[in-house]
């Protein structure tokens, strides 16, 4: 399977970056990960309009087109599997470690495609539980320096759960690799797109998918004790769908099942996936 990187397309193996690439020295970067069900890009242009956001929001100069990367992923795609496209762009080699930018800048660019299978856990439901979120103020911007997210999900699964929902200040941002909703009073909530919180290309489908099917919906900051009270919970990613949040913090979530509206949900989202090109 080849990769891309550069301008060129190698095996995997024989991808190779300077160990004074400024992304493995210090994070210096930003990523998208893209769905490809059966070879169409999912949402694309939304993935390249945040990829946009991202590069700008770091200053990072890097002109391509819609087009353009769909030719660079082209190549990678095949149809007759699901698959996820990984990109990375870093602020490139610089010839010494310098926090302050280099002043010529060649960005590295890598994308490589994997097999997507579902999730495990969309069938069950899932466990959660709460953290306090440790992250930066710049959660809006798909950075490769995850450190904090990592840290955070690791302490999840040492605990047997399958996310950690994080907290500030009293209200719960999102999960530390998705988007978090809540059914509330027979209404589904997500909280308001920040700086606190990734905009989720998944949480964009459910928001049109709920407003174009009459589900009460509305984003809004969500409390902690709010969310202990709510029949149903989901996180949202693009590699992992709609997942079921059935437990969290050692309490059962509504019936413990994955609820009505989320079974409503996925079967409009799976609709949606089959649809769009
Ligand atoms: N929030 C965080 C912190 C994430 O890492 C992700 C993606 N894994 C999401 C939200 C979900 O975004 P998307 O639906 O675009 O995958």
């Amino acid at each position: 399977d080849q990769v891309y990187l550069n301008g060129e397309y190698l095996p995997l193996a024989d991808a190779k970056v300077s160990v004074l690439d400024r992304g493995f020295l210090f994070g210096d970067g930003v990523y998208e990960v893209i769905p490809v069900y059966r070879g169409r890009l999912f949402r694309f242009d939304d993935h390249i309009t945040r990829l946009n956001a991202s590069l700008r929001a770091i200053r990072l100069d890097v002109n391509k087109t819609v087009a353009e990367w769909r030719a660079i992923f082209s190549p990678m795609l095949d149809s007759s599997k699901d698959q996820y496209i990984y990109l990375q762009i870093t602020r490139g080699y610089a010839p010494k470690r310098d926090h302050g930018f280099p002043e010529q800048v060649l960005p590295t660019v890598f994308a490589m495609c994997s097999e997507m299978k579902p999730f495990a856990g969309r069938a069950t439901g899932v466990k959660a539980l709460t953290l306090e979120d440790t992250r930066w103020r710049m959660c809006n911007v798909k950075a490769i320096t995850l450190l904090a997210n990592l840290l955070l999900r690791q302490e999840a699964l040492d605990q047997d759960c399958a996310e950690a929902i994080l907290v500030r200040n009293g209200y719960v941002t999102e999960g530390a690799a998705s988007n978090l909703f809540a059914v509330i009073d027979d209404e589904l909530i997500t909280p308001p797109k920040s700086n606190e919180i990734l905009p989720g290309i998944t949480r964009d489908v459910i928001l049109e998918l709920a407003e174009a099917n009459q589900i009460r919906c509305r984003e809004e900051v969500i409390a902690v004790e709010a969310l202990q009270d709510a029949s149903e919970i989901w996180v949202t990613s693009s590699t992992r769908e709609i997942v079921p949040v059935t437990e969290l913090d050692g309490m059962m979530v509504g019936s413990g099942k994955p609820g009505q509206v989320y079974r409503k949900m996925d079967q409009l989202f799976q609709a949606y996936k089959q649809s769009s090109a």
